[in-house]
């Protein structure tokens, strides 16, 4: 039987909106409380913002454990992603970095915790063409 042969599921094509957004990121009003963040076994081993050598879920030399278990929630743009806590639900940025600094071939990435508020005035501002859903993951079009 043919069965078992996958099929790529038909992404949903949302309008960049404020609506869009908040369906993304949630009600920018409700803060993930400090007791919420130190009780999740993910997030409490995670800094408010860290440099990572390698993007988490990548190659994992450098890269913390626990950011690595971060879920991919938004690409925004190949350097720029929105990361979500499997767990308690917390978003992160992961932003990645030009460093002249750095040597060639080398990046580093920038990850820092985002409030519900941060998170959705940084997806308001990008000015998308379209979001589209597919699965679990946002992916903005340009
Ligand atoms: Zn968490």
């Amino acid at each position: 039987m043919a069965e078992d042969h996958k099929t790529q599921p038909v992404p949903r094509v949302y309008p960049f909106s404020r609506e869009t957004v908040f369906l993304i990121v949630g009600d920018p009003e409700v803060a993930i409380s400090r007791t919420t963040l130190s009780i999740c076994e993910v997030c409490n081993a995670i800094p408010d913002a860290v440099n990572l050598t390698a993007e988490p879920g990548g190659q994992r030399d450098g890269v913390l454990d626990s950011a690595a278990r971060l879920k991919d929630h938004a690409e925004i743009k190949g350097s720029l992603k929105l990361l979500r806590c499997p767990v308690c639900g917390c978003l992160y940025k992961l932003e990645r970095k030009t460093e002249f600094l750095l040597g060639a071939g080398e990046k580093e990435w920038a990850l820092t915790r985002l409030q519900r508020g941060d998170a959705f005035e940084l997806l308001l501002g990008q000015q998308a063409k379209a979001v589209l859903k597919r699965d679990d993951k946002w992916v903005f079009e340009w």
